[in-house]
Protein backbone atom coordinates (compact mmCIF):
# COMPACT_ATOMS: atom_id res chain seq x y z
CA UNK A 1 0.00 0.00 0.00
CA UNK A 2 1.03 3.38 -0.93
CA UNK A 3 2.23 5.62 1.76
CA UNK A 4 -0.15 8.46 2.38
CA UNK A 5 1.12 11.82 3.36
CA UNK A 6 -0.59 13.06 6.19
CA UNK A 7 -0.44 16.64 4.87
CA UNK A 8 -4.16 16.53 3.67
CA UNK A 9 -3.60 18.99 1.28
CA UNK A 10 -0.23 17.82 0.13
CA UNK A 11 -2.78 15.10 -1.71
CA UNK A 12 -4.90 14.46 -5.19
CA UNK A 13 -8.04 13.79 -5.40
CA UNK A 14 -7.73 10.40 -6.18
CA UNK A 15 -5.01 10.22 -2.99
CA UNK A 16 -7.36 11.27 -0.97
CA UNK A 17 -10.25 8.64 -2.01
CA UNK A 18 -8.06 6.25 -1.26
CA UNK A 19 -7.38 7.94 2.27
CA UNK A 20 -11.22 7.94 2.51
CA UNK A 21 -11.37 4.43 2.16
CA UNK A 22 -9.25 3.53 3.91
CA UNK A 23 -10.86 5.02 7.50
CA UNK A 24 -13.54 2.32 5.95
CA UNK A 25 -15.46 5.55 4.78
CA UNK A 26 -17.42 5.88 1.58
CA UNK A 27 -15.42 7.44 -1.18
CA UNK A 28 -17.26 10.74 -2.13
CA UNK A 29 -16.01 12.31 1.05
CA UNK A 30 -12.86 13.13 -0.07
CA UNK A 31 -14.81 15.51 -2.52
CA UNK A 32 -15.95 17.58 0.63
CA UNK A 33 -12.20 17.14 2.33
CA UNK A 34 -10.79 18.69 -1.25
CA UNK A 35 -13.22 21.63 -1.77
CA UNK A 36 -13.05 22.63 1.80
CA UNK A 37 -9.02 22.94 1.84
CA UNK A 38 -8.76 24.38 -2.10
CA UNK A 39 -11.72 26.65 -2.59
CA UNK A 40 -13.06 27.06 1.44
CA UNK A 41 -9.83 28.18 2.93
CA UNK A 42 -10.17 24.97 5.71
CA UNK A 43 -6.97 25.66 7.39
CA UNK A 44 -7.70 22.42 9.84
CA UNK A 45 -9.27 19.59 9.80
CA UNK A 46 -12.23 20.85 12.54
CA UNK A 47 -13.24 23.65 9.51
CA UNK A 48 -14.60 20.09 6.94
CA UNK A 49 -17.78 20.67 8.94
CA UNK A 50 -19.41 18.19 6.02
CA UNK A 51 -17.25 15.15 7.77
CA UNK A 52 -18.73 13.52 11.02
CA UNK A 53 -17.04 14.57 13.94
CA UNK A 54 -15.72 11.28 14.71
CA UNK A 55 -14.46 10.99 11.26
CA UNK A 56 -12.48 14.46 11.75
CA UNK A 57 -11.00 13.38 15.33
CA UNK A 58 -9.82 9.73 14.09
CA UNK A 59 -8.09 12.15 11.12
CA UNK A 60 -6.24 14.17 13.65
CA UNK A 61 -5.26 11.36 15.75
CA UNK A 62 -3.75 9.46 12.62
CA UNK A 63 -1.46 12.49 12.45
CA UNK A 64 -3.57 13.78 9.44
CA UNK A 65 -3.23 17.53 9.15
CA UNK A 66 -3.62 20.48 6.47
CA UNK A 67 -0.44 22.70 5.90
CA UNK A 68 -0.77 26.66 4.99
CA UNK A 69 1.62 29.18 4.02
CA UNK A 70 2.62 32.18 6.00
CA UNK A 71 2.51 35.30 4.28
CA UNK A 72 4.80 37.59 5.66
CA UNK A 73 4.50 40.83 3.18
CA UNK A 74 2.27 41.92 0.22
CA UNK A 75 3.40 44.39 -2.11
CA UNK A 76 1.48 46.18 -4.38
CA UNK A 77 3.09 48.25 -7.83
CA UNK A 78 0.78 51.10 -9.24
CA UNK A 79 0.87 48.95 -12.67
CA UNK A 80 -1.15 46.22 -10.10
CA UNK A 81 1.20 43.72 -9.87
CA UNK A 82 1.26 42.31 -6.82
CA UNK A 83 3.96 40.20 -4.83
CA UNK A 84 3.78 37.95 -1.95
CA UNK A 85 6.35 36.81 0.39
CA UNK A 86 5.74 33.90 1.97
CA UNK A 87 7.30 31.42 5.01
CA UNK A 88 7.46 27.95 4.43
CA UNK A 89 7.09 25.41 7.62
CA UNK A 90 10.72 25.09 8.19
CA UNK A 91 11.46 28.98 8.08
CA UNK A 92 12.36 29.08 4.08
CA UNK A 93 11.07 31.88 2.16
CA UNK A 94 9.45 32.17 -1.53
CA UNK A 95 8.11 34.71 -3.98
CA UNK A 96 4.81 34.81 -5.90
CA UNK A 97 3.98 36.86 -8.03
CA UNK A 98 0.14 38.36 -9.51
CA UNK A 99 -0.06 40.18 -13.09
CA UNK A 100 -2.88 41.65 -14.16
CA UNK A 101 -3.75 42.05 -17.63
CA UNK A 102 -7.40 43.69 -18.19
CA UNK A 103 -9.17 41.33 -16.05
CA UNK A 104 -7.69 38.23 -16.26
CA UNK A 105 -4.88 37.08 -13.32
CA UNK A 106 -2.00 35.33 -13.85
CA UNK A 107 -0.03 33.59 -11.04
CA UNK A 108 3.71 32.94 -11.21
CA UNK A 109 4.74 30.55 -8.33
CA UNK A 110 8.04 29.38 -7.38
CA UNK A 111 8.80 26.03 -6.97
CA UNK A 112 11.82 25.57 -5.07
CA UNK A 113 12.95 27.48 -2.29
CA UNK A 114 16.08 29.14 -4.34
CA UNK A 115 17.69 27.77 -7.54
CA UNK A 116 20.15 25.88 -8.45
CA UNK A 117 20.44 26.77 -11.80
CA UNK A 118 22.79 29.87 -11.67
CA UNK A 119 21.37 32.01 -14.83
CA UNK A 120 23.69 35.16 -14.71
CA UNK A 121 20.78 37.58 -15.22
CA UNK A 122 18.89 36.06 -12.05
CA UNK A 123 18.35 37.01 -8.46
CA UNK A 124 16.94 33.68 -7.13
CA UNK A 125 20.28 31.92 -9.08
CA UNK A 126 21.84 34.34 -5.84
CA UNK A 127 20.42 32.56 -3.06
CA UNK A 128 21.56 29.35 -4.15
CA UNK A 129 18.80 26.12 -4.00
CA UNK A 130 17.23 25.18 -0.41
CA UNK A 131 14.86 23.07 -1.04
CA UNK A 132 12.03 21.62 -3.49
CA UNK A 133 8.82 22.49 -2.68
CA UNK A 134 5.85 20.04 -2.38
CA UNK A 135 2.90 20.46 -4.24
CA UNK A 136 0.74 21.89 -1.11
CA UNK A 137 2.98 24.61 -0.82
CA UNK A 138 2.96 25.20 -4.81
CA UNK A 139 -0.99 25.19 -4.85
CA UNK A 140 -1.43 26.63 -1.77
CA UNK A 141 0.32 30.18 -3.20
CA UNK A 142 -2.86 29.89 -5.54
CA UNK A 143 -5.06 29.61 -3.10
CA UNK A 144 -3.66 32.45 -1.10
CA UNK A 145 -3.37 34.74 -4.21
CA UNK A 146 -7.13 33.72 -4.82
CA UNK A 147 -8.64 34.62 -1.34
CA UNK A 148 -6.81 37.69 -1.37
CA UNK A 149 -7.77 38.88 -5.57
CA UNK A 150 -10.53 36.65 -6.66
CA UNK A 151 -10.55 33.83 -9.47
CA UNK A 152 -6.87 33.15 -10.85
CA UNK A 153 -6.76 32.72 -14.81
CA UNK A 154 -3.37 30.83 -15.46
CA UNK A 155 -0.48 30.09 -13.48
CA UNK A 156 2.86 29.89 -14.61
CA UNK A 157 5.54 28.09 -12.84
CA UNK A 158 7.83 30.78 -13.70
CA UNK A 159 8.83 32.20 -10.28
CA UNK A 160 11.77 30.93 -7.90
CA UNK A 161 13.60 27.33 -9.27
CA UNK A 162 13.45 25.06 -11.78
CA UNK A 163 9.99 23.40 -12.26
CA UNK A 164 11.91 20.10 -14.29
CA UNK A 165 14.14 19.84 -11.24
CA UNK A 166 11.13 18.98 -9.07
CA UNK A 167 9.26 17.43 -11.28
CA UNK A 168 6.91 15.22 -9.52
CA UNK A 169 5.65 17.94 -6.91
CA UNK A 170 4.95 19.99 -9.81
CA UNK A 171 3.30 17.61 -11.78
CA UNK A 172 1.02 16.56 -8.46
CA UNK A 173 0.25 20.60 -7.94
CA UNK A 174 -0.72 20.52 -11.68
CA UNK A 175 -3.10 17.81 -11.15
CA UNK A 176 -4.33 19.62 -7.75
CA UNK A 177 -5.42 22.64 -9.45
CA UNK A 178 -6.80 21.45 -12.65
CA UNK A 179 -9.09 19.09 -10.25
CA UNK A 180 -12.55 19.96 -11.39
CA UNK A 181 -13.42 19.35 -7.07
CA UNK A 182 -11.39 22.20 -6.79
CA UNK A 183 -10.02 25.25 -8.38
CA UNK A 184 -10.14 23.97 -11.80
CA UNK A 185 -7.68 25.77 -13.29
CA UNK A 186 -7.93 24.51 -17.31
CA UNK A 187 -4.86 22.58 -18.61
CA UNK A 188 -4.42 24.84 -20.97
CA UNK A 189 -4.15 27.64 -18.61
CA UNK A 190 -0.96 26.54 -16.59
CA UNK A 191 2.48 26.57 -18.13
CA UNK A 192 5.17 25.14 -17.02
CA UNK A 193 8.72 27.30 -17.70
CA UNK A 194 12.15 25.18 -17.67
CA UNK A 195 15.37 26.67 -18.62
CA UNK A 196 16.10 23.73 -20.38
CA UNK A 197 15.97 20.48 -18.45
CA UNK A 198 15.52 17.88 -21.10
CA UNK A 199 14.39 14.97 -19.49
CA UNK A 200 11.60 17.05 -18.10
CA UNK A 201 10.35 17.88 -21.60
CA UNK A 202 10.78 14.01 -22.96
CA UNK A 203 8.71 13.32 -19.35
CA UNK A 204 6.26 15.76 -19.57
CA UNK A 205 5.52 14.58 -22.87
CA UNK A 206 4.09 11.33 -21.78
CA UNK A 207 1.96 12.72 -19.24
CA UNK A 208 -1.93 12.05 -19.44
CA UNK A 209 -2.63 15.39 -17.86
CA UNK A 210 -0.22 17.60 -19.79
CA UNK A 211 0.51 21.67 -19.29
CA UNK A 212 1.78 24.05 -21.46
CA UNK A 213 5.27 23.94 -22.06
CA UNK A 214 7.66 27.34 -22.23
CA UNK A 215 11.39 27.09 -22.55
CA UNK A 216 13.49 30.26 -21.25
CA UNK A 217 15.90 30.22 -24.41
CA UNK A 218 17.65 33.90 -24.07
CA UNK A 219 20.02 33.05 -26.92
CA UNK A 220 20.72 31.85 -30.39
CA UNK A 221 24.25 30.36 -30.06
CA UNK A 222 26.10 28.14 -27.64
CA UNK A 223 28.34 30.35 -26.57
CA UNK A 224 26.25 32.80 -25.04
CA UNK A 225 24.27 30.78 -23.90
CA UNK A 226 26.56 28.86 -22.24
CA UNK A 227 27.71 32.28 -20.35
CA UNK A 228 24.26 33.54 -19.35
CA UNK A 229 22.59 30.05 -18.86
CA UNK A 230 25.30 27.45 -16.81
CA UNK A 231 22.81 24.39 -18.41
CA UNK A 232 23.50 25.17 -21.55
CA UNK A 233 26.94 23.29 -20.96
CA UNK A 234 24.74 20.54 -19.71
CA UNK A 235 22.11 20.26 -22.44
CA UNK A 236 23.15 22.33 -25.64
CA UNK A 237 20.67 24.44 -28.18
CA UNK A 238 20.72 21.83 -30.36
CA UNK A 239 20.33 18.72 -27.62
CA UNK A 240 17.29 21.37 -25.78
CA UNK A 241 15.94 21.67 -29.85
CA UNK A 242 16.11 17.51 -30.12
CA UNK A 243 14.07 17.60 -26.88
CA UNK A 244 11.53 19.75 -28.01
CA UNK A 245 11.21 17.81 -31.35
CA UNK A 246 10.56 15.10 -30.12
CA UNK A 247 7.97 16.43 -27.61
CA UNK A 248 6.37 17.55 -30.30
CA UNK A 249 6.47 14.43 -32.14
CA UNK A 250 4.08 13.04 -29.20
CA UNK A 251 2.13 15.97 -28.41
CA UNK A 252 1.96 17.98 -31.77
CA UNK A 253 2.06 21.17 -29.21
CA UNK A 254 3.25 24.59 -29.89
CA UNK A 255 6.07 25.46 -27.29
CA UNK A 256 6.90 29.30 -26.22
CA UNK A 257 10.57 30.35 -26.24
CA UNK A 258 11.41 32.81 -23.72
CA UNK A 259 13.98 35.03 -24.72
CA UNK A 260 15.36 38.10 -21.87
CA UNK A 261 16.46 41.02 -23.71
CA UNK A 262 19.54 42.23 -22.60
CA UNK A 263 21.48 45.62 -23.64
CA UNK A 264 24.64 44.51 -25.76
CA UNK A 265 24.37 40.84 -25.02
CA UNK A 266 21.81 38.94 -26.67
CA UNK A 267 19.69 41.98 -28.88
CA UNK A 268 21.65 42.83 -31.22
CA UNK A 269 20.03 42.73 -35.38
CA UNK A 270 22.43 39.65 -35.66
CA UNK A 271 20.53 37.62 -32.62
CA UNK A 272 17.40 37.97 -34.04
CA UNK A 273 18.57 36.91 -37.13
CA UNK A 274 20.06 33.91 -35.47
CA UNK A 275 17.09 33.11 -33.56
CA UNK A 276 14.31 33.31 -36.24
CA UNK A 277 16.71 30.76 -38.34
CA UNK A 278 17.23 28.23 -35.55
CA UNK A 279 13.25 28.21 -34.54
CA UNK A 280 12.24 28.64 -38.24
CA UNK A 281 10.74 24.67 -38.73
CA UNK A 282 9.91 24.63 -34.81
CA UNK A 283 6.03 25.14 -33.87
CA UNK A 284 6.11 27.87 -31.32
CA UNK A 285 5.94 31.44 -30.46
CA UNK A 286 8.49 33.21 -28.92
CA UNK A 287 7.73 35.77 -25.79
CA UNK A 288 10.22 38.52 -25.47
CA UNK A 289 10.63 39.93 -21.82
CA UNK A 290 11.94 43.51 -21.38
CA UNK A 291 14.93 42.73 -18.90
CA UNK A 292 14.44 44.16 -15.47
CA UNK A 293 17.60 45.14 -14.21
CA UNK A 294 18.99 44.81 -10.19
CA UNK A 295 21.41 45.48 -8.05
CA UNK A 296 22.92 41.94 -8.13
CA UNK A 297 23.52 41.60 -11.54
CA UNK A 298 25.20 43.71 -14.06
CA UNK A 299 23.06 43.57 -17.39
CA UNK A 300 21.07 45.91 -18.36
CA UNK A 301 17.47 46.10 -20.25
CA UNK A 302 17.66 46.93 -24.23
CA UNK A 303 15.87 50.33 -25.66
CA UNK A 304 12.97 49.92 -26.71
CA UNK A 305 13.48 50.56 -30.33
CA UNK A 306 15.66 47.54 -30.06
CA UNK A 307 13.37 45.17 -28.66
CA UNK A 308 10.71 46.13 -31.24
CA UNK A 309 13.50 45.72 -34.29
CA UNK A 310 13.80 42.31 -32.66
CA UNK A 311 10.48 41.69 -33.08
CA UNK A 312 9.96 42.83 -36.45
CA UNK A 313 12.80 40.57 -37.74
CA UNK A 314 11.14 37.38 -35.88
CA UNK A 315 7.35 37.83 -37.65
CA UNK A 316 9.30 38.96 -40.99
CA UNK A 317 10.51 34.86 -40.16
CA UNK A 318 7.03 34.16 -39.91
CA UNK A 319 7.39 33.89 -36.37
CA UNK A 320 4.03 34.84 -33.86
CA UNK A 321 6.24 36.73 -31.06
CA UNK A 322 5.23 39.52 -28.27
CA UNK A 323 6.78 42.19 -26.10
CA UNK A 324 6.07 41.20 -22.39
CA UNK A 325 7.54 44.89 -21.37
CA UNK A 326 8.66 45.22 -17.37
CA UNK A 327 5.54 45.19 -14.92
CA UNK A 328 6.03 45.56 -11.48
CA UNK A 329 9.12 47.05 -11.35
CA UNK A 330 8.72 49.10 -7.98
CA UNK A 331 8.63 46.01 -5.94
CA UNK A 332 11.28 43.66 -7.84
CA UNK A 333 8.44 41.43 -8.95
CA UNK A 334 9.48 40.87 -12.20
CA UNK A 335 11.02 38.74 -14.61
CA UNK A 336 14.38 37.94 -13.08
CA UNK A 337 14.14 39.94 -9.86
CA UNK A 338 12.81 37.62 -7.30
CA UNK A 339 14.21 36.72 -4.26
CA UNK A 340 16.16 40.30 -4.63
CA UNK A 341 14.94 41.38 -1.62
CA UNK A 342 15.80 38.25 0.27
CA UNK A 343 19.13 38.54 -0.88
CA UNK A 344 20.46 41.33 1.59
CA UNK A 345 18.52 39.52 4.70
CA UNK A 346 20.28 35.92 4.21
CA UNK A 347 21.80 34.65 6.55
CA UNK A 348 25.19 33.56 4.44
CA UNK A 349 24.97 35.98 1.97
CA UNK A 350 27.10 34.81 -1.01
CA UNK A 351 26.25 37.78 -3.44
CA UNK A 352 28.72 37.97 -5.96
CA UNK A 353 29.40 33.69 -6.18
S1 LIG B 1 16.03 32.00 -14.21
FE1 LIG B 1 14.85 30.34 -13.30
S2 LIG B 1 16.16 28.53 -13.62
FE2 LIG B 1 17.49 30.32 -13.91
S3 LIG B 1 18.39 30.69 -11.87
FE3 LIG B 1 16.53 31.97 -12.03
S4 LIG B 1 14.92 30.73 -11.08
FE4 LIG B 1 16.63 29.35 -11.57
Amino acid sequence: MAVMDKDLKNNTFRELENIVENFGQKKYLAKYIFTFIHCKGAVDISDISQLSKVFRTELAKQGYYISGLKTVRTLADTDGTKKYLFELGDGNRIETVLLLDGDRKTLCVSTQAGCSMDCAFCATAKLKFQRNLTAAEIADQVNVAEADNGKINNVVYMGMGEPMLNYEAVLKSVRILNNPQGKNIGIRHLTISTCGETKGIRKLAEEDVRPRLAISLNAPIDSLRSKIMPINKKYPIAALLDAVKDYQIKTAERVTFEYVLMKDTNDSSLHAQMLAKLLRYVKCNVNLIEYNPHPYCLFEASDRVAIKRFKQTLEDAGIETIIRFKKGRKIKAACGQLGADMIENKPQDKRGS
